[in-house]
């Protein structure tokens, strides 16, 4: 092939891959009027001449109209049905400003048209919750395309927030603020010039680092483009789905479900998974899940949690006698084994009643060993009312997967996309820099999104339902969404995207505010990645989020919405030639379990320099098979152990918590192993220095450190200050999309 295989981060050369997608794009604009969004006219802003007032508002847009301005026509079609006075349905002192309501066709929404001063707004004037828009004036009336801005002094206007349309990095200079606060425009970033500066969004993370991850090209998925619509009922249909897991384990073996068992349940399901949908299972052999058989079958005949004090260890003995007389009484066993298990507990409830003093240990031995007698005996009467419960969440998964498919059609369909129809590119043979997922079918329309931005946290909300997700975090996927995303560069998209990425990781985790779903998402400490990258030159996480990447690029669960934000997909999918690695897994075995085979099989694969620094907890009691098969694996150049309580995790949800819950104490050792083919033992192997540096990196309160020098050192920006946070993410600084979101040839 000729290529050059350098591993080091260059300029790579032009992209290769650059057409289909804007013309599938183009294809879908073409063919498509199904929603309100997508008007069958071309849709030209207004410009009003800067010293005329429209005596009559219209819906943006509107060509051909009446009178000597381009004045707009009358709104048509009429607003919603059921509101005769539509027009004037507003407080009476905004009647009084002049305010009125209309309808935007192009929109499918309301907005407010002052005929006083002839201003126009999404949101109601005065009102604290605005909506995010790139064009926060419908009627384009308050942007003056050039020269000096226009001065509206409307009594009630107080700019909203979002109107400032800048970086909250850059703020503009005082005599600046009163234009951009009146509207001026964001730029798509395609339209910057090369003088354009490069925003640094700070925060835990370095979003700067270039990939060194070289890989074959990939063919495009055939996922479909996510849908808010889509997405609220797969999140209906996954929490349903939980909820019937905990009843049926409630119903049927009377204990609670297994906290965050089905949260594994989906891990494991997913290292198997060939199904349509991305979140929901669907086509997994076997149907019965190991591990979810596992987790039931031992909270049975009830959950045994270690007891604190002497007392409560006599009360769970006597207990769990209790559970599993009543256990075998009720499910059909073989009359021997019923035997065995009556037998066993009428011996400990009789020691039980003549024992006086016994000691902690002596009644957790007694457990231990009534359990090891009866345990057989009980999973044998449980085992097909536990596989039912498998079986029943598995086909359920199925048939939600089934529904959210014809959601999905139907909206494609709305759209006038045909899937059939589409061209899926055959990848060239060819070695690339890593690049996110692309996708085969064009994006159908999207709804608007509405947006909402306080001193901590930015909120949207689609339909009444809101999500929301801290500033930082919010200007971050900004930032992800720049680099990795290639369809969308005018952020057409963005706030629909931000919204369904929110839903469909609350679907993910579960009951979040029970802390559901927090334990599969704890993030390595900052200075950790931060020497990982400088000692061993890592630039992908293998498992991450776009909330919890330190890198910009980085393999995730979700290969269609998170690859907007630079996900290179899930990392059992992920096929690498070359490069170096981080990967902190979630804590389930089987995925665990899979990724080490996966790697292994890599490092077989190639002759470039390759390596994996695996994180795995320490688990002893039992050794679990991934440890084992990690320990042992004939690619491990070194491990080390940092020990429990000595060193910190980041919170799963980090992106929602405050800032002083993100650091949570790790209870169980971390054992950090180097995998690595010859090539990448030479380039990046863990020399002694390093992996010293390494565990320092370890130390709690480094994460803290680094926070106050990032805060002092003049290089780095400081975090959004809160009294620049209601800035929104429009930057009109945007730089240049880099050649990361498409496949870039090596040989330039
Ligand atoms: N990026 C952080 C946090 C890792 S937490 C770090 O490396 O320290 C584990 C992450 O893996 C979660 O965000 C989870 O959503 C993600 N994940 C789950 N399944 C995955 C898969 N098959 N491929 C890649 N990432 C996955």
């Amino acid at each position: 092939m000729g290529d050059h295989v350098s591993p080091l981060p260059g300029l790579p050369g032009p992209p290769q891959i650059s057409n289909h997608i804007q013309q599938h794009s183009n294809n879908n604009n073409q063919t498509g009027n199904h929603t309100a969004t997508n008007n069958t006219h071309p849709v030209t802003p207004l410009k009003m001449p800067q010293n005329c007032i429209p005596t009559a508002p219209g819906t943006p847009g509107t060509p051909g109209t009446p009178g000597p301005q381009p004045i707009p026509q009358t709104p048509s079609p009429a607003p919603p049905p059921g509101n005769p006075n539509f027009e004037v349905d507003l407080p009476h002192d905004l009647l009084q400003l002049g305010w009125r309501k209309y309808w935007s066709r192009r929109e499918n929404r309301p907005y407010y048209f002052n005929r006083g001063n002839g201003e126009t707004l999404w949101d109601m004037p005065g009102t604290i919750q605005q909506t995010f828009e790139r064009n926060s004036d419908p009627l384009g009336i308050n942007t003056p395309p050039s020269g000096p801005p226009i001065h509206h002094a409307s009594p009630n206007q107080q700019p909203p927030p979002h109107h400032q349309h800048l970086s909250p990095h850059h703020p503009p200079p005082p005599h600046m603020m009163h234009l951009q606060q009146q509207g001026v425009k964001r730029r798509a970033s395609d339209e910057l010039g090369p003088n354009a500066k490069k925003i640094i969004v700070p925060g835990p993370w370095d979003l700067e680092i270039p990939t060194n991850v070289i890989m074959f090209e990939k063919p495009q998925t055939l996922f479909p483009h996510p849908h808010p619509e889509v997405e609220v009922l797969r999140f209906q249909l996954m929490m349903k789905l939980r909820q019937t897991y905990q009843e049926m384990c409630h119903s049927r073996e009377g204990i609670d479900a297994p906290k965050e068992s089905f949260n594994r349940w989906l891990l494991e399901r997913k290292t198997i998974d060939q199904g349509t949908d991305t979140l929901f299972p669907s086509y997994c052999f076997p149907e019965i899940s190991v591990a979810m058989y596992r987790e039931i079958m031992n909270d049975i005949p009830m959950k045994l949690v270690r007891p604190k004090y002497t007392g409560e260890a006599r009360k769970q003995l006597s207990k769990y006698c209790e559970a599993a007389r009543k256990m075998i009484e009720t499910r059909g066993t073989s009359s021997e084994g019923r035997k065995i298990v009556k037998w066993n507990v009428e011996d400990t409830l009789q020691w039980l009643r003549r024992t006086v003093g016994a000691s902690y240990e002596d009644f957790q031995e007694r457990l231990s060993h009534l359990k090891s007698q009866c345990q057989p005996h009980i999973t044998e009467a449980a085992k097909s009312s536990v596989e039912g419960i498998c079986r029943k969440m598995y086909n359920l998964s199925c048939d939600y997967a089934a529904k959210v498919k014809e959601k999905n059609q139907s909206i494609l369909v709305e759209g006038g996309i045909n899937e059939h129809a589409v061209k899926v590119n055959a990848p060239h043979q060819r070695k690339v820099w890593c690049y996110p997922i692309q996708f085969a079918l064009p994006c159908p329309n999207l709804p608007t999104v509405d947006f909402v931005q306080d001193k901590d946290k930015t909120y949207l909300r689609y339909k009444g339902d809101t999500v929301h997700v801290n500033n930082a975090y919010f200007h971050k996927l900004e930032q992800l969404y720049r680099y990795g995303c290639a369809d969308d560069r005018k952020f057409e998209h963005f706030l629909s995207r931000c919204y369904m990425l929110i839903k469909r990781y609350n679907a993910y985790f579960g009951n979040v505010l029970s802390g559901e779903g927090a334990q599969n998402q704890g993030a390595l400490p900052i200075p950790v990645l931060e020497c990982l990258n400088k000692q061993f030159g890592v630039t992908v996480e293998c498992f991450a989020s776009p909330f919890n990447c330190y890198f910009r690029q980085f393999c995730s669960a979700f290969s269609d919405i998170d690859s907007y934000f630079g996900s290179r997909g899930p990392i059992l999918e992920f096929k690498p030639h070359c490069g170096s690695f981080e990967a902190n897994p979630p804590f389930c075995e089987e995925l665990m379990d899979a990724v080490i085979t996966h790697f292994e099989r890599l490092l077989e694969d190639s002759m470039e320099p390759l390596s994996f620094i695996v994180f795995l907890p320490e688990w002893r009691d039992p050794t679990p098979p991934a440890l084992l098969k990690l320990e042992g694996s004939r690619w491990k150049r070194k491990q080390v152990v940092v020990p429990a309580l000595e060193h910190d995790y980041r919170h799963g949800f980090q992106h929602v918590v405050t800032k002083p819950e993100v650091s949570v104490k790790c209870v169980h050792g971390t054992m950090i192993v180097w995998l690595q083919n010859d090539a990448g033992y030479q380039r990046w192997g863990p020399t002694e220095e390093r992996v010293d540096t390494l565990l320092e990196a370890f130390r709690p309160g480094r994460e803290r450190e680094r926070d106050r020098t990032q805060l002092l050192s003049p290089t780095r920006i400081p975090e959004t200050k809160p009294d620049s946070a209601n800035s929104t993410y429009i930057s009109s600084s945007a730089p240049p999309l880099p050649p990361t979101s498409l496949p870039t040839s090596l040989s330039a």
